[in-house]
């Protein structure tokens, strides 16, 4: 799934915008025009009377003006939303990330869930994400997206981030076979689009590995390959004190955790989530998502080059 250039994003909502807003002015025009020219014809006794029609007119154009502006700037201000949320800045498309590292004051860190969406699970996390207004990063499966439509469709409409974690789960270090790898991505990347309406440029490689072939091809469609910097272990440690102690001892400013709502029963996931969350919220962190995080950073890097350049 190719991505549209921000171009034609740019031609697609202006025109949008133009032909949104044009009957409403055309009808303005014609009600003035249709005004002015009985104005004309009309006795001339009746000019006080027309001129304050005119002037009614006037204000009516204005304030029809006046709507479509305030409506064209919601609009733009909800696309922004809309692209924000799923855009990387240029400096990390086609790039692995893993080890973020902040400077910022207000320390932020990212949570992540992988291998779902899973019945039951999935829908409790959320309820916990949304009780504590917090948005997180779900790398899914095709495979658990294809029977999960539902759940799919609403970590997305919660606000949350959706990315790609192909569609079988292939944690293999062996290289894999080529057309394999473009439909563990591609298939993948279809579907989430077709239920979400979202097309994602996020790409995390089941396991981590980076060898198979699965992340250079994700690099190739420019995809960022999301790595972690703190391993909860919950597909592993059954108990939901121990993951939180992993988390929360682990967490640094800029952290990106891996955590998993799938790829089976995750009810430790579930009981340990709102410790992590108030574990993590008294040490003042405050939680984004991976574009959030990563727009964050390229601020900084952006700042930092600014200051080099002064230097200079
Ligand atoms: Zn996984």
């Amino acid at each position: 799934m190719q991505i549209k250039p921000l171009t034609t994003i740019i031609a697609a909502t202006s025109s949008f915008l133009i032909a949104m807003l044009l009957p409403d002015i055309i009808w303005a025009k014609q009600q003035a025009t249709t005004t002015g020219s009985t104005a004309i014809t009309t006795n001339t006794n009746n000019q006080i009377a027309n001129n304050k029609d005119n002037q009614f007119e006037v204000i009516k154009i204005s304030s029809v003006l006046a709507k479509n502006i305030n409506t064209t700037q919601q609009k733009l201000k909800e696309l922004e939303l809309k692209t924000f949320d799923l855009s990387v800045p240029k400096r990390f498309q086609g790039k692995t990330v893993q080890n973020i590292t902040l400077k910022n004051k207000q320390k932020v860190i990212a949570l992540t869930f992988d291998d779902g969406p899973w019945n039951k699970t999935t829908e409790k996390i959320l309820d916990i994400l949304k009780k504590h207004n917090i948005k997180a990063t779900f790398f899914v499966l095709g495979q658990r997206l294809n029977k999960q439509k539902e759940i799919g469709k609403k970590i997305v409409e919660e606000g949350h981030v959706i990315g790609n974690h192909t569609w079988n789960h292939p944690a293999q270090k062996n290289k894999m076979n080529q057309d394999r790898i473009e439909s563990e991505i591609g298939q993948t990347g279809k579907l989430i689009y077709q239920i979400t309406g979202k097309t994602t440029k996020l790409f995390r490689p089941p396991g981590g590995f980076l060898e198979n072939g699965l992340a250079d091809y994700a690099k190739e469609r420019k995809d960022t390959v999301v790595l972690w910097s703190t391993d909860s272990k919950d597909w592993y440690d059954k108990s939901a004190q121990e993951i939180t102690k992993k988390v929360l001892s682990k967490s640094r400013n800029g952290g990106i955790v891996l955590l998993h709502d799938g790829g089976g029963p995750r009810d430790h996931v579930v009981e340990a989530l709102p410790n992590i969350i108030n574990g993590l919220k008294q040490q003042d962190y405050e939680f984004v998502t991976i574009p959030e995080l990563l727009t964050i950073k390229d601020r900084e890097l952006h700042q930092e080059e600014l200051a080099k350049q002064r230097k200079k």
